[in-house]
């Protein structure tokens, strides 16, 4: 997996064979991220092939397809900024530990201030 700024990573990615598991959405569905990132095995993707649209129950990775995203907007991820622009009573929590903080999108443009809210974000794969 790439790690450095020219190709960061998009926080919630469609699941495809590039991507990598990092989080799964617990009963309050919120995303308990993983201590490590797991590939997208082909193994792996046809266990998924088996759930109703996996995305909104994990959290996938991949690489930020800037201009290629629909999300893409002047020149930054318009998800990262409208989550760091909500309105929430834990944005003083400390954000949980997450595999991908180094080469996070979100992260890169908004700082912890994203990572406090990520975990509310429910990944729909049909944008
Ligand atoms: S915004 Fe923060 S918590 Fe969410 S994926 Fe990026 S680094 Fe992890």
């Amino acid at each position: 997996m790439k790690d450095n700024k020219d190709d960061l990573l998009c926080p919630s990615a469609p699941l495809t064979k590039e991507s990598y598991l990092f989080g799964v959405l617990n009963e309050q569905a919120e995303v308990q991220y993983l201590d490590s990132v797991v590939p997208v095995t082909e193994e792996l993707l046809a266990g998924f092939q088996h759930i109703e649209q996996p995305e909104k129950h994990f959290r996938f990775t991949m690489t930020c397809g800037k201009d290629k995203c629909a999300q893409w907007d002047n020149n930054k991820c318009s998800v990262g900024s409208a989550i760091q622009k909500a309105e929430i009573k834990e944005i003083n929590t400390k954000p949980a530990r997450c595999g991908i903080r180094k080469a996070c999108r979100w992260y890169s443009q908004e700082g912890l201030a994203a990572c406090v809210l990520c975990k509310y974000v429910v990944t729909d794969a049909s944008i």
